[in-house]
């Protein structure tokens, strides 16, 4: 014998409001088809919607959370990649030129980007930041 959906059985269905697949309870059938079920977690009653639909639409929205973090760490790799300055250990007392690698004790590798007094732009895997240098640049007054 065939088992047919009708009032009162379970089924899985994707809850609007719970926002997953979960245990509903069929309400009302329209003829062989479900027209309503009742959400076993919230209680909610809404139209079937058939799991493995819900799947094929909600997958090509699976970017998330592409943020400048991500796009910080790609100009890092690539600004390694192209680095030609020598790499060495951070520290405040050394002097560094634009292109120089340092390996900072906390933030990891990072690339020189700009020099100013005492100081300079560094970029490190996720941010850019000023570090403490012995860079004697330009002085802008007198
Ligand atoms: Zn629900």
């Amino acid at each position: 014998m065939l088992e047919k959906n009708s009032a009162g059985q379970n089924i899985e269905s994707y809850c609007t409001k719970c926002k997953l697949n979960l245990d509903h309870t069929i309400m009302a059938m329209e003829g062989e088809t479900i027209a309503k079920v009742r959400c076993k977690t919230c209680g909610g009653v809404h139209k079937f919607r058939n799991p493995a639909d819900t799947q094929k639409v909600r997958k090509p929205r699976a970017k998330k959370g592409a943020g400048s973090d991500a796009t910080a760490a790609i100009i890092w790799e690539a600004g390694l990649a192209e680095a030609k300055g020598k790499e060495r250990d951070y520290s405040m007392a050394s002097k560094y030129r634009v292109g120089d690698v340092v390996n900072h004790h906390t933030f990891g590798k990072g690339i020189v980007l700009k020099l100013y007094a005492n100081k300079c732009d560094m970029l490190f895997k996720d941010k850019e930041r000023l570090m403490a240098s012995a860079n004697e640049y330009k002085r802008m007054q007198h």
